[in-house]
């Protein structure tokens, strides 16, 4: 099974794997060679058999390593957490892409256990996290979200994990080109008013693995182009606008795709701008923006609206954390720094370098932020309206009457996306002669969504729709010359992009539920359904089950049926 792991293939080639059971193997193949690599890889991913052997030595031929876990502190809520750590999370190996040498991919397992992080808690995961995790990362990676990515599933039904109530383990493999967050910085560069006491211990810098983490970054994650490392550039500066674009990037992906993560606690954010750390996440059903998916999370601290700042506030940590070392570089006229950089430097000089590291940064990174997600916001709203030309009045005029329509209507958000994807300008001049889509019974079909349909005015919604219709068609209109479609078929083309912008498969709560609860009643059975809705996820744009457009054609009876 070794081969198999040399994961930088599988990430592609493989399709996500779940492991109902370890008995499951026989049916795999009937070779016993095979059903020991089987059994072996199971081992391996289940967090049973280390790939390091007992005397020492790695079974990669010096390729592989031992497992490891990563030390992070972090603010939670706004509040400084002090040591947290891969309380559940081990690393296993690290390997390469396939036709990338210079990436390469971290494969972790979650739930495989106690680490030195795990404090008091049992380093476990159960069922129903860990299918929510293993299909929702495949999810967002299939509408074009930056994401960890899961590679595979073993279920343990053997080993109860107690919660609540007693349930089942199980084990993801997640992979990434890194699981370094927010936090793993926080952890050596702590606030300085938690350096004295915090909790059950003492907050300790240690500025020289700052130094060493923030290069390995740059170097192998971020891998700036405007900083040469070799040559002592200054660094610091650079890899906080970095991590503050991918991740404004991230956010705006999210909004635009109504998605919540629930908990953007500092050690929940991903240096590389990955969505990181599948918890009480929930993609938008009716539109609400101050809806909160978190339900421990009384004060809406996280609630879909105030994702952008909270990721802001993230952002701000990291700057916190190496604002020593970027004020260090300015006072040694822009270079980076050295080996041992803060030795025999006193408290007083590492706070004066805080403070012009901030200074420095700050307020070009909020800048960064607003105007990364101003652009990626906009450039994906206009992707599901399928409009190409980028027009600042967009917001105004075409994006928030929109959003603000839904709201009040509570109209289901991704159903309406999809619905408004079969709009043609020509519906409002009544030039739709295939006797089907007037403009009448389109805004009522945009209706029929609203839970609450019974008590809207539907005489006051339609015309908010016509009002808006006739906005959408003009601004559609206006692309017909220079609008970036020449040489396309302009209303088939622009039907064909919005298709492929608005999901017509959305990963949502009574989804997850469901699958939850037929895996949890019988993972036999169970698996096949959780094959299914994963091939869903990761196709989200085809036309799965009754849709009444002309693509659902395509689809067998038995398709239909599914
Ligand atoms: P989260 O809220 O999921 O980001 O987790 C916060 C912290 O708690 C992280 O350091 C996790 O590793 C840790 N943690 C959560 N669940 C467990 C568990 N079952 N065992 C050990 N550590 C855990
Ligand atoms: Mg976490
Ligand atoms: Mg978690």
């Amino acid at each position: 099974c070794l081969p198999l792991l040399d994961c930088g293939d599988a990430i592609d080639t493989l399709k996500p794997t779940f492991v109902p059971s370890k008995l499951d193997i026989e049916k795999v193949s009937s070779s016993a060679e095979a059903q020991n690599a089987c059994q072996e890889l199971v081992d391996i991913l289940g967090g049973h058999v280390s790939l390091m052997s007992p005397d020492g030595s790695d079974q990669l031929g010096g390729k592989g390593c031992a497992p490891w876990s990563l030390r992070y502190s972090g603010h939670q809520f706004g509040d400084w957490a002090g040591q947290l750590g891969d309380g559940r999370a081990i690393s296993i190996l690290v390997t390469p892409h396939p036709s990338d040498p210079d990436t390469t991919y971290e494969v972790q397992l979650k739930g495989a256990g106690r680490t030195p992080f795990s404090r008091s808690a049992d380093g476990l995961a159960v069922l129903r996290s860990s299918i929510r995790e293993y299909l929702c990362s495949e999810a967002m990676h299939a509408l074009g979200i930056p994401t960890t990515r899961s590679l595979a599933l073993v279920y343990l039904p053997e080993l109860p994990v107690i919660r609540e109530r007693v349930e089942k383990a199980c084990v993801t493999t997640r992979v990434a080109e890194t699981f370094i967050r927010i936090g793993n910085f926080e952890a050596l560069s702590p606030p300085s008013r938690a350096m004295f006491f915090f909790g059950g211990g003492q907050q300790h810098a240690d500025y020289e693995a700052l130094r060493i983490l923030g290069e390995w970054t740059v170097r192998r994650i971020l891998k700036l182009g405007n900083v040469d490392l070799d040559a002592g550039d200054a660094w610091g500066k650079e890899l906080v606008f970095e991590v503050a674009r991918r991740n404004a990037k991230m956010v705006a992906a999210w909004q635009a795709y109504g998605f919540m993560h629930g908990v953007i606690n500092t050690d929940n954010v991903s240096i590389a701008g990955l969505t990181i750390d599948y918890g009480p996440y929930a993609f938008m059903d009716v539109f609400d923006p101050h809806h909160i998916c978190n339900h421990s999370d009384q004060e809406g601290r996280y609630a879909y609206n105030r994702q952008p700042n909270m990721i802001g506030y993230a952002c701000r940590a990291l700057l916190n954390a190496l604002a020593p070392l970027i004020g260090a570089e300015i006072a040694q006229g822009n270079k980076a720094v050295q080996k041992g950089w803060a030795n025999n430097v006193n408290d007083e000089t590492i706070s004066e370098w805080r403070t012009a590291g901030i200074e420095e940064v700050g307020s070009t990174m909020n800048q960064i932020i607003e105007s990364t997600y101003t652009i990626e916001y906009g450039m994906t709203l206009r992707r599901r309206l399928a409009l190409r030309r980028v027009e600042p009045s967009d917001q105004r005029t075409i994006f928030q009457p929109l959003l603000d329509m839904m709201e009040n209507q509570r109209l289901d958000f991704h159903g309406t996306f999809r619905k408004l994807a079969f709009f043609q300008p020509r519906m409002l001049h009544g030039e739709d002669n295939s006797g089907t889509t007037t403009l009448e019974a389109f805004i009522a079909e945009l209706l029929r969504g609203a839970p609450e349909w019974e008590r809207l005015d539907t005489g006051k919604a339609t015309e908010e729709w016509l009002a808006w219709l006739d906005a959408y068609a003009a601004r559609i209109e206006s692309e017909k010359t220079g609008g970036g479609w020449a040489g396309e078929d302009f209303d088939e083309a622009r039907g064909r992009a919005a298709i492929a912008a608005n999901p017509r498969f959305v990963l949502r709560q009574w989804l997850l539920e469901e699958v939850i609860k037929k895996v949890e009643a019988d993972p036999t059975t169970g698996r096949h359904i959780l094959a299914k809705v994963m091939q869903m996820a990761c196709s989200p744009f085809k036309p799965w089950g009754r849709e009444g457009d002309a693509s659902d054609n395509e689809l067998s009876e038995e398709e239909r049926e599914e």
